[in-house]
């Protein structure tokens, strides 16, 4: 396009010249004729003065002479760019001057009245023949200017004609080539924009993915389309964190629902284990305790069966206190080391067959839970339980376990404080106040079933002497020993007790005193064998005297005439001698 531009403009310079040298080649063609011709009137006014003698000629030829002379001078200037025409102009311009001189020099003449001369100087012919000269010169410098002046139109019309083609063929050209690069543009631009709305439309009705190459063919499209991307993935980034954010608010919720539930219940188990809790501190006797466990365990741990065993000081032996759910314990027991809940002092369980060592109280396939029950170190007892216990039972089995041992504990410590109440603590014995409570109870079932009742007063022979001699410790041995020998040689539901100090007293239910005679005379003797010694040193031996009376119904209510017979016989006894067993009189006869 540039070359067409170029190419137009060049031409249309060089037209431009060539018609300005056609110009200039005229003006050289006016100025020769205008030269010529001032020349030609200045002659003519000459030979009019001459002829006439009128000086009015004379004037203008003075003035047409001057004009022809500054035309030729002109001329000259003219054709100063050629140089054959300028030394054509030049010759012309010196034969011009000559003529002048001689039209000039016959003015002078004929001015100065010399007629004469001047009509001799014309009639000479020889301004004629300059004259001819002169015609002849302008002549032959016209037509060769004319013949330029072609040559020139000619340049110029080709020149013409040439700007015409190139106009004719450049335009189009130009015209396609503009339209080419427009639609290039438009078609640079469109491409690239549409992909980007493309993507971006498809961004907007979800497409997250959605990504545009960044070959774009230009730099600020890719620059562009990379911007996008990252838009895109930004936003694509943010999507996925709100998602994951929206996922992890909805397992905590769920987390929290599920917990609210489990506290919830946990909430009414420990209601109930409160309850549960209550009526077991609350329970005066094992069996007592034994209906409440039945009842609540299986609440507390529902489809599960078991029993609870109850640790026995004396016989360190877990006796069972009670079963549920079709469990039926063993009323043998066990001894602590058989259970590996109780050795290791925590749950032991077996969740499947091998799974575990088995405790010795189980049998050898069972699938169970032992849980210990324990305060301050000390066994308690062992919670049996049978087949796997879940997490959620775990926490009601350990706030169950807590609550039951407490109740055992608290089982055992009102156990020992009633014996401490009933029992004297020297020897073990019942105590007198016991004794008596006990003595009415068996005087109303005798009454009512019509058997015999009797009773023992007794009383160590010259105890003082024990104490006086090694000390009262040594009189608490003696008593001890009494005791014990007591303990063992009466029947079971016999009442032994300490009456007071030295002296013991025995409530022997379906039996008369000659019947009971036969034992106490066992009891006097196996007391006299009785090998006392205290700190290193022998006591030596002691005996003890009885009375023995048996009760009818003659007697109060309370026991007191009985325990008097007996303490009457007893008297007896020691006037006659002591160490020996005396029967109330009446009876005895
Ligand atoms: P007797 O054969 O006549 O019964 O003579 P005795 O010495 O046993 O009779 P007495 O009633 O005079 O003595 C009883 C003594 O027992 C008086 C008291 O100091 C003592 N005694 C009472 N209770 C206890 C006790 O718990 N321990 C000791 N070591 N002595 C006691
Ligand atoms: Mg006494
Ligand atoms: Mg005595």
């Amino acid at each position: 396009m540039l070359a067409l531009i170029w190419m137009l403009v060049d031409a249309s310079i060089q037209t431009r010249d060539s018609f300005r040298w056609v110009t200039h080649s005229a003006e050289v063609i006016e100025t020769m004729d205008d030269a010529l011709s001032a020349l030609r009137e200045a002659e003519s006014g000459q030979r009019g003065f001459v002829l006439t003698r009128n000086a009015s000629f004379a004037d203008p030829a003075d003035a047409r002479l001057a004009v022809s002379r500054q035309t030729m001078g002109h001329l000259v200037e003219l054709t100063a760019d050629n140089p054959m025409q300028n030394m054509r102009a030049r010759e012309l311009r010196s034969l011009m001057e000559r003529r002048i001189e001689m039209l000039r020099s016959t003015l002078v003449d004929a001015r100065s009245g010399n007629f004469d001369k001047a009509r001799t100087i014309i009639a000479s012919g020889t301004g004629r023949d300059l004259m001819a000269m002169v015609s002849l010169r302008v002549d032959s410098f016209l037509a060769e200017e004319r013949a330029l002046r072609l040559t020139r139109i000619d340049a110029a019309d080709r020149r013409l004609s040439w700007v015409r083609q190139l106009a004719l063929v450049g335009g189009p050209i130009i015209a396609i080539a503009i339209l080419s690069v427009s639609l290039l543009l438009i078609w640079g631009i469109r491409r690239p924009a549409g992909v980007i709305r493309r993507a971006m439309t498809a961004l907007g009705d979800g497409d997250r993915a959605m990504r545009v190459t960044t070959a774009m063919g230009s730099h600020e499209f890719a620059q562009l389309a990379s911007g996008y991307n990252e838009m895109a993935g930004q936003l694509q980034a943010a999507i996925v964190d709100q998602g994951r954010s929206e996922q992890e608010l909805k397992i905590a919720h769920g987390e929290l629902m599920r917990n609210s539930s489990i506290l919830r219940e946990r909430g009414e188990v420990i209601e109930l284990l409160g309850g549960m809790a209550h009526r077991m501190q609350a329970a005066r006797t094992d069996e007592e305790l034994a209906q409440v466990i039945r009842v609540f365990v299986p609440r507390v741990l529902p489809g599960i069966a078991g029993a609870l065993y109850a640790h026995n000081n004396s016989r360190n032996l877990l006796v069972p206190i009670t079963g549920w759910g079709g469990f039926v314990p063993s009323q043998d027991g066990f001894a602590p080391d058989q259970c590996w809940a109780l050795r290791r002092g925590q749950s032991h369980f077996v969740a499947e067959p091998g799974g575990d060592i088995v405790c010795g109280h189980v049998a050898a396939d069972a699938i169970y839970h032992c849980e210990p029950l324990l305060a301050g170190g000390e066994v308690i007892g062992t919670l049996y339980l049978e087949g796997v216990i879940g997490e959620e039972s775990g926490f009601r089995l350990t706030v169950m376990a807590e609550n039951i041992s407490s109740a055992l504990v608290n089982h055992r410590l009102q156990r020992g404080l009633r014996e401490q109440t009933i029992r004297d603590p020297l020897t073990g014995l019942f105590n007198r106040r016991y004794m008596e409570e006990a003595l009415t109870i068996e005087i109303a079932r005798a009454r009512r079933s019509g058997v015999p009742l009797s009773a023992v007063m007794c009383d160590v022979d010259h105890f003082k002497r024990f104490n006086d001699e090694f000390g009262h410790d040594a009189g608490d041995v003696v008593l001890q020993a009494v005791a014990n020998e007591m303990r063992g040689r009466f029947r079971d539901g016999d009442i032994v007790c300490r009456y007071g100090g030295e002296e013991f007293a025995v409530i022997a239910p379906g039996t008369t005193a000659q019947a009971l005679a036969g034992r106490v005379e066992d009891v006097r003797k196996g007391i006299t064998e009785i090998v006392l010694r205290h700190g290193g040193r022998a006591l030596g031996s002691t005996s003890m005297s009885f009375g023995i009376a048996t009760w009818d119904d003659s007697m109060a209510g309370d026991g007191a005439a009985l325990l008097q017979l007996a303490d009457a016989a007893l008297y007896r006894a020691k006037r006659e001698g002591r160490n020996r067993t005396v029967i109330d009189m009446q009876q005895a006869a």
